[in-house]
């Protein structure tokens, strides 16, 4: 599916207004089967591919990002690579497609790409991506824990046991285990970011369980970041707001609600995932040296505490 001209800015350091950078988009309704495509999604995301330009600050870095194939998680991969860093991506064996596409970008930087297929919501499977990263990178500076299970649901009544749990151990077990098996990786100067939610503070009443697990993310990135930060190991965590991903489509929102999807927000549009590259780039940084245990909001204005 082509890029359509509408959600790409030109460059990312062109100052220009921001409710206009990038366009208002009203997507159709659609759906996909989780965990959604990128290479299907209508219109076409921003990740960066043409925009994200990087100023060496990532040099040599090695960065394992969760959920690196798409969206969020795909556009920071990208920057990353831009910034001089080389790049593990995992994901669900079902988003090869967009898997691939990342990696062309990152390998076009002369960077490389560790791409690891795995389910993440079995330990066994965290530790082996910690692993399989390490073995791939020569080591490991950065932990980007950025994938999520999101499924709308009119009640709590009809949240089943299993949907509830593969909530929890999608965005909170796995983000523990992936945290516990890279910490003894992590040398001084190392940065864990975690990916969070405008709905920790906000919840949305269809997405209680979803929402549930960013509060607790915000939470535990917090004690995590106190814990390290004597080890020179720094914790950060960023919040999107809404962001066009397929996680939107993927069952993440009821369909008729896409059209105004992100309207809301003082910004008046929904994000793109490049818009949320340079928090993470920030936070990965040596630039961010003094901040730890902080939740960067990126969401187009909504209240934050
Ligand atoms: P996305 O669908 O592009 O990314 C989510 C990724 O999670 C998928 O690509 C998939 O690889 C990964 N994933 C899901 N279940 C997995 C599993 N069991 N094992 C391994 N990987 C798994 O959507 P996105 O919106 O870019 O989401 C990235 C993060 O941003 C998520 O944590 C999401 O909760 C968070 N977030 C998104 C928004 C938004 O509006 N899009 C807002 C706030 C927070
Ligand atoms: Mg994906």
């Amino acid at each position: 599916m082509s890029t359509e001209k509408s959600t790409s800015s030109t460059d990312q350091l062109t100052f220009d207004n921001p409710v206009t950078r990038h366009p208002d988009i009203t997507p159709p309704e659609q759906d996909q089967p989780k965990p959604g495509l990128d290479a299907e999604l209508v219109p076409q995301t921003d990740r960066g591919q043409t925009s994200y330009r990087g100023t060496g600050r990532l040099q040599g870095r090695k960065a394992l990002i969760t959920g690196g194939d798409s969206g969020i998680g795909g556009a920071v991969a990208i920057a990353y690579a831009r910034e001089g860093a080389d790049v593990a991506i995992n994901y669900l064996p079902a988003e090869e497609e967009d898997a691939a596409g990342i990696a062309e970008v990152i390998e076009a930087e002369g960077r490389t790409c560790v791409r690891i297929p795995l389910d993440l919501t079995e330990r066994e499977a965290c530790d082996e991506v910690v692993a399989k990263a390490v073995e791939g990178l020569g080591g490991l500076d950065i932990l980007v824990v950025n994938a999520g299970h999101q499924t709308w649901s009119e009640s709590i009544e009809e949240i089943s046991d299993e949907q509830f749990d593969t909530t929890v151990k999608t965005n909170i077990y796995a983000m523990f285990w992936l945290c516990r098996a890279a910490v003894p990786q992590l040398e001084a100067g190392s940065t864990i970011i975690l990916t969070s939610s405008v709905q920790a503070y906000s919840p949305s009443d269809t997405l209680l369980d979803y929402a549930m697990t960013k509060a607790a993310m915000n939470t535990f990135g917090k004690g995590l970041a106190k814990q390290l930060a004597p080890r020179g190991v720094r914790v950060n965590i960023v919040a999107p707001g809404p962001i066009w991903t397929p996680l939107q489509v993927a069952e993440g929102q009821p369909k008729d609600k896409l059209p105004k999807f992100g309207k809301g927000q003082p910004l008046g549009r929904a994000g793109q995932p490049v818009e949320l590259a340079p928090a993470y780039v920030f936070l990965a940084s040596p630039e961010s040296s003094y901040v730890v245990g902080e939740t960067l909001n990126v969401n187009g204005g909504a209240d934050s505490p």
